[in-house]
């Protein structure tokens, strides 16, 4: 059976109603019977008192004449009260003078008390009365109710209330079960909307609301928190499906990335932020023979080799420092122990908020790039050892040309004949040609030599050295070379001699028939010096600013020179690290740029160097 706390609340409230209602009922009843009986004895006692005198009264001259009769005569008058069962009339001494007993008769007279009294017994009433005659006591008079009349109203009344209590429970009843309704209906309604939404889990469902009482705002507020449920509900799901989402596109470009670095030539891996190995491609277990398991994390350093390892853990540990790209090249170490040239790069993949995710990196085998850049670098210096060689050997004999041919032009100058002295002329000159093609080239084979140290050059003495030495030839075509200040740099002075000194020239040479205005300027732009030589010469057709540059590239045959100046500027500014272009228009002069690193990287010698020493 079902205890009290589980039925529903419907009958929870009809049980309640109709106890406490009949609980009230019935101990109002009660209270009223016992009240009712309570003045019944009262009213009772004073009535018989009452009656008790007057029986009293109209018997003392019977008892004062010693009349039975007249006695039996006044008792008879209590034939009136039914439920008075016996009535006697004793003397003074005691014994009866009357008596009047109720038909049934079945009471006798008791003996009769000295003092007036009232006594209840469970079934009646005995008074007793004293009668007195001007001050004397005649005799006794003692009357027995019986308390029958009690026990019918007790009867009567107990009826009468139990049945207005049956009706006014069949009342309470009726009224409760149609009042209940406004308690029960909003409960029921709350209990199937939170069943409903506990079985389904859609929170879009709402309690009705019935009342405007705290039933009807519990309801409210129980929609108000589902409406909260919902909307976070159906953010939860929106950020689950964005995450979901989220999760197959980084799946799918993991995929992408395995499968891209899987089907590539080179070594690809990538690290944890903090540099450690996670993923390496085929490509480097076929190469090395080695597990993933033995190469991941730091385990790669094994294959690198002895002489290169120090440089490459101390750079790669700078870049997971600083986040900075890692390039380096090395020799790793093939599965049958043969070392071969790499190149490895290393970039870090950053995420929104700009903090590294991973490093993405490749390891290229350049092992036959380098040997072709060594033997290339081997030819390069053989070629520059014999164009260093041979212009030095032939200026010796060129020289002797000249210096001859000029002796033959002054002592037999009378002895040729004007063809004779014309061919000599052109013996003079093109052995002084010559001359000046050898110097250049060997200019040009020394051009490409840092000195040793950090050599370092105040632009604007160098300037002012160069602007000297062509005094003579500025003054001649009546030209103007003006300068900023300019800065001191990371360059040897012979090279910053040799740039400004070919382009000055040119800019002078290179003039229209106005006189030649020059200037010269440095800008300091990217960690780099960029110089600035601008005139207001014939100027270059765009599309030769580059040819320019190359070797006995030459525009304007019908001026003097040997087409190596530029290139000689070329080389030496490319050995700093720098780039030298044009910017012109024919007919509206030249500005030659040449930059120069704040901090010039140092060149490896080339063989002219150890040649030139
Ligand atoms: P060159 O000995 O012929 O001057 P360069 O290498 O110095 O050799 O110059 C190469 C060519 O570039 C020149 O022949 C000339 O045609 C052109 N050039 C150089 N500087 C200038 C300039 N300032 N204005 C016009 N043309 C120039």
């Amino acid at each position: 059976m079902r205890s009290f706390r589980d039925i529903p609340i419907k009958q929870k409230l009809m049980v309640i109603t109709m106890a406490t209602t009949t609980a009230a009922l019935a101990l109002a009843a009660i209270g009223i019977v016992a009240f009712d009986a309570f003045l019944f004895r009262q009213s009772l006692t004073r009535d018989l008192s009452a009656l008790s005198r007057i029986i009293a009264d109209n018997s003392t001259a019977a008892l004062a004449f010693n009349d039975p009769r007249a006695a039996t005569e006044t008792l008879a008058a209590l034939r009136a009260r039914p439920h008075l069962a016996t009535a006697c009339i004793y003397r003074a001494d005691g014994s009866l003078l009357a008596k009047y007993a109720r038909q049934d008769g079945l009471f006798a007279c008791p003996s009769p008390t000295v003092q007036d009294e009232f006594r209840f017994s469970n079934t009646d009433l005995t008074v007793s009365h004293a009668i007195f005659l001007s001050g004397r006591r005649l005799g006794t008079l003692l009357m027995i109710y019986d308390l029958d009349e009690i026990s019918e109203r007790m009867r009567l009344f107990g009826t009468t209330v139990l049945g207005v209590l049956l009706v006014s429970s069949l009342i309470a009843f009726l009224l409760s079960s149609s009042l209940r309704a406004a308690i029960a209906t909003p409960i029921s309604h709350l209990v199937s909307a939170t069943t409903t939404v506990a079985q389904t889990s859609d929170y879009s469902v709402r309690a009705q609301k019935v009342s405007g009482d705290e039933l009807g705002v519990l309801v409210d507020r129980f929609n108000e928190m589902l409406a909260g449920i919902q909307s976070r509900d159906n953010n939860l799901i929106t950020a689950l499906r964005d995450r979901e989402e989220a999760l197959r596109d980084a799946e799918r470009a993991h995929e992408r990335f395995r499968f891209m670095a899987e089907s590539m030539p080179q070594k690809i891996f990538t690290t944890t932020p903090a540099g450690d190995t996670n993923y390496l491609n085929r490509q480097w277990m076929e190469f090395t023979g080695l597990s993933v398991e033995q190469l991941q994390n730091w385990g790669w350093i094994q294959v690198i080799h002895p002489d290169d390892l120090d440089a490459n853990v101390r750079n790669w540990r700078h870049s997971v420092e600083t986040g900075e790209p890692f390039l380096l090249q090395h020799r790793c170490r093939r599965a049958d122990g043969v070392y071969k040239w790499h190149l490895s790069r290393a970039h870090a993949m950053r995420d929104a908020s700009g903090r590294i995710s991973m490093w993405i990196g490749s390891t290229t085998d350049i092992h036959e790039q380098k040997e072709k850049e060594e033997e290339l670098r081997r030819a390069n210096e053989d070629l520059q050892q014999f164009a260093y060689s041979a212009s030095h050997d032939l200026q010796e004999p060129i020289r002797n040309v000249a210096v001859y041919s000029e002796i033959v032009a002054k002592r037999y100058h009378d002895l040729l004949d004007p063809d004779g002295r014309q061919f000599l002329g052109f013996l003079t000159e093109g052995g002084r040609r010559l001359a000046t093609l050898i110097d250049d080239l060997l200019a040009y084979t020394r051009a490409g030599v840092v000195e040793a140290g950090i050599a370092t050059a105040d632009a604007s003495a160098i300037l002012q050295r160069v602007i000297a030495s062509l005094s003579e030839t500025i003054r001649q075509c009546d030209g103007k070379v003006t300068y900023d200040s300019l800065p001191e740099i990371s360059m040897s002075q012979t090279h910053l001699q040799q740039v400004l000194q070919n382009l000055i020239t040119n800019a002078l040479k290179y003039r229209k028939e106005d006189p030649p205005e020059i200037h010269i300027s440095a800008l300091y732009q990217g960690a780099a010096w960029r110089f600035s030589v601008r005139d207001n010469g014939i100027g270059i057709d765009p599309e030769y600013k580059e040819k320019i540059f190359g070797v006995f590239k030459r525009l304007h045959r019908n001026y003097s020179g040997t087409g190596i100046g530029l290139a000689i500027c070329q080389r030496v500014v490319a050995r700093y690290g720098g780039r030298i272009w044009v910017e012109s228009s024919p007919g509206k002069g030249a500005t030659f740029f040449f930059t120069v690193p704040e901090r010039a990287p140092r060149a490896h010698s080339a063989a002219a160097e150890s040649s030139a020493g």
